[in-house]
């Protein structure tokens, strides 16, 4: 069931992680998709997911990218692009979605949170991507965290072999504190599991 694994090379910490669906909750009841890392939160005193918060520049760079047709965006947008989403379709719906998280990027004011306890007090651990190459043993991805604790070990995040799908849909609002969590279902939609 769990997305990712983390071990420590020096002690016996151990933890593993799902991952659910997470969104901004705008006041104007639209939703943005939140991106996600892996921190240390001085608060759980552990590995947690956090926030990643993007640059309003980059943001700003890709729609301009998108909105003028960039060559290699189209390229990125093309696998998307179907007999009944052609590519008019596909460009209409990434403007949008950019549109919106502009909108909740620019009157977002807090630093990054632990997605679990929303503390600031968080440390992003470094995010290593690699090539997919056929002969490397090394993984895709991995997240590191140097000097846990009391060992002054160093913590390895992957993702684990076995992927399931998550069923679970977190609501925040535009300042990343919890609100709601739902889970999904085919028949029913989003049933709400707790409240904050
Ligand atoms: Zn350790
Ligand atoms: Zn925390």
């Amino acid at each position: 069931m769990s997305s990712h694994e983390a071990n420590c090379g020096s002690c016996a910490y151990k933890a593993t992680f799902t991952q659910p669906l997470r969104s901004y909750k705008l006041q104007d009841g639209t939703t943005v998709p939140l991106e996600s890392t892996f921190v240390w939160c001085q608060a759980c005193t552990d590995v947690r997911w956090g926030e990643k918060l993007p640059e309003l520049a980059a943001l700003k760079e890709r729609l301009r990218a998108i909105e003028t047709r960039d060559p290699l965006v189209v390229e990125e947008l093309l696998f998307l692009v179907s007999k009944r989403q052609p590519m008019t379709e596909v460009i209409e719906r990434h403007v949008t979605g950019l549109v919106q998280r502009i909108a909740w990027r620019q009157n977002r004011i807090s630093a990054a949170r632990c997605l679990e306890c929303g503390s600031l007090n968080i440390r992003e651990l470094e995010h290593v991507e690699r090539d997919w190459e056929a002969d490397s043993d090394l993984p895709d991805e991995e997240w590191i965290l140097l000097g846990h604790g009391d060992c002054r070990g160093s913590i390895r995040v992957l993702p684990s072999a076995s992927w399931a799908l998550n069923r679970c849909w977190i609501h925040y609002t535009q300042e990343g504190e919890r609100i709601q969590a739902f889970e999904m279902y085919a028949g029913k939609g989003a049933v709400p599991v707790d409240s904050a």
